[in-house]
Parts: structure tokens; C-alpha cells; sequence
């Protein structure tokens, strides 16, 4: 399978109405119980507004409502072929690059990147990584503000990230490198029983509960990168090396108040690196944030 290409985009909604029709299919779909009369209908597209009416007894269903796309003016196959951009960059979609690729203000694209963001992060969710006998790669890094001068450590903000190899990663923005920061952050995303290979920060020395995982470490500061045993945080490094590249040329610099949005955005794309094929499909039809 490969990834959708533009023409295939516009042969599969060729307009706002045939977005509106899947919205309405994958989130209701014909024959779906009317909440009111709670009787199987058929459902008829209505003329004058963006919904759908009850066979029996006219109730209204609108299918963007609950989603990222109600209250906003933007044409519905605008905001599917936002959701196209995002899936098929690998470094991301900058708040201008969607103005100019939509001819939308913007302040309208900057909204509509930080609402598929928040959508692309409660797709992916956060379900535990790791497990018995598996290999989870704990690491840190610094991203945005420059790396000279006095005190730069406190000019940019941490992300932790985890990355179960061969699987899942989670990225999480934490206040610091303290213990205090880092280890319930494992202890919350980490299932027990996991092997947790690390730098030899001393953050993770004795702060890991032993009862509950297998602590591994590789010597940075000796130049060593992975021992002789298997222990690495090769997986997690390259992840960063990624995210860090691309932010710094897709977006040139993100205030840390908004780093979390945009991490989020690099671990949903991560997550499916083995089946990119799978991502606009995802987006278009699963819709967890409705359900929260
Ligand atoms: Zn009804």
C-alpha cells in the first residue's frame, strides 16, 4: 500500500459535499439509531443546512459538530486537505505554509494547525509502551533557543522521550532533568517488567523502582553508545536528531508553551512509520476527542 498522492486526494473528495458525506458515513452512516425516535433510519441529506434529517420523525444530525471542524468557516475539503498536508510531510506543516497553500489568513491557518495537532495527538493516545523482556529507550534533549552564552540549558525546554524498540515512542515536554521530573513519567508511560536503557544521567541512578524494571545504561560522557550487551539509545537519539532538525526548519523556533502540540505531531507520525499508508484514513474517521 502506499500513501495517498494528491490526485487520489481530489478523486475521493472532489468537494465539500462528498467531505461532509464521509463524515456523516464513518461517524453515523445510514440505518444509524436516531438518538431521538431510537429507531433505525435512513437519513436524508437536508438542502439548507450542513445535516442530516430522520426519516421518522426529522431529527437533525450534524456531523461536524463535536469535531475539529465545527464552528470554523473554512470549506470542510480545505480542512481534509489540511489533514493531507500533515500526513504526507515528513517535517511538518508550518502555520504559513498552510496560508499559503490554502489562500486562508493567517490566523485561520495557525488554528486550524493547532486544532489538527490536538487531534493527531488524541488519535495516537498514549497507551503504555514496553512490557516483560521488552526494551524501552529513555533519553532527553534541549529544543529551540540558541546553544551559547551563559545558562543556555535554561533558555530551552526539555523533551523526554521513550521509545519501545521497534515499537512506540511517547514524547513528553518536562520541566526539567531532575528525578523528580523524569521518573514518574516513566513510571506512567513504562509498563513494569521492561528493560529501560538510559544515558547514565544521574536522575535514573537508584530513582527507578529496581522491583519494577531492569535499568541499563550506556557511558556518553566516555564516548560509548552502546555496549557490547545491546544497551543503546540509538532508537530514541535519531527520533530527536529528526524532530529537531525539522523544527528547526520547518518552524525555525516554537515557544515552549506550545512545544507539547508539536511533539505530539512528530510521535503520530513516528508511530506510523511502518504504515504511513494508514494515517489520512485514521484522521478522517476516528475521532477520539468526541468520546472525552
Ligand atoms: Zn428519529
Amino acid at each position: 500500500m502506499k500513501q495517498t498522492n494528491v490526485r487520489q486526494f481530489f478523486t475521493q473528495f472532489p468537494n465539500d459535499e462528498a467531505c461532509l458525506e464521509h463524515l456523516f458515513n464513518v461517524r453515523f452512516g445510514q440505518g444509524h439509531e436516531c438518538p431521538k425516535c431510537e429507531r433505525e433510519a435512513k437519513w436524508y441529506r437536508l438542502t439548507n443546512e450542513q445535516a442530516y434529517s430522520c426519516q421518522w420523525c426529522g431529527h437533525h444530525i450534524h456531523p461536524m459538530v463535536g469535531s475539529i471542524f465545527e464552528k470554523s468557516r473554512t470549506p470542510l475539503q480545505l480542512w481534509f486537505y489540511a489533514i493531507f498536508l500533515f500526513t504526507t510531510s515528513k517535517h511538518g506543516v508550518s502555520g504559513k505554509e498552510l496560508q499559503r497553500q490554502l489562500g486562508v489568513t493567517y490566523k485561520t491557518a495557525w488554528r486550524m494547525a493547532k486544532l489538527i495537532r490536538e487531534h493527531m495527538a488524541a488519535v495516537d493516545g498514549d497507551a503504555p509502551l514496553g512490557g516483560a523482556g521488552e526494551v524501552v529507550e529513555v533519553d532527553e534533549t534541549f529544543v529551540g533557543g540558541k546553544t551559547t552564552g551563559m545558562d543556555w540549558r535554561k533558555r530551552k525546554t526539555v523533551v523526554m522521550g521513550m521509545v519501545e524498540r521497534g515499537g512506540d515512542a511517547i514524547l513528553q515536554v518536562v520541566p526539567d532533568q531532575t528525578r523528580w521530573s523524569l521518573v514518574p513519567e516513566i513510571i506512567e508511560h513504562v509498563k513494569p517488567g521492561s528493560e529501560v536503557h538510559t544515558d547514565e544521567l544521574r536522575a535514573y541512578q537508584k530513582a527507578l523502582p529496581v522491583t519494577d524494571y531492569t535499568h541499563e545504561t550506556v557511558n556518553h560522557g566516555k564516548g560509548e553508545y552502546a555496549t557490547p550487551d545491546g544497551t543503546s539509545t540509538n532508537q530514541i537519539e535519531s527520533f530527536f536528531n529528526h524532530l529537531k532538525k525539522s523544527i528547526a526548519g520547518t518552524h525555525t523556533s516554537v515557544s515552549p508553551k506550545y512545544l507539547e502540540r508539536y511533539v505530539k505531531e512528530f510521535e503520530y507520525r513516528f508511530n506510523r512509520r511502518m504504515r504511513p499508508e494508514t494515517m489520512l484514513d485514521e484522521l478522517l474517521s476516528r475521532f477520539p476527542e468526541l468520546d472525552a
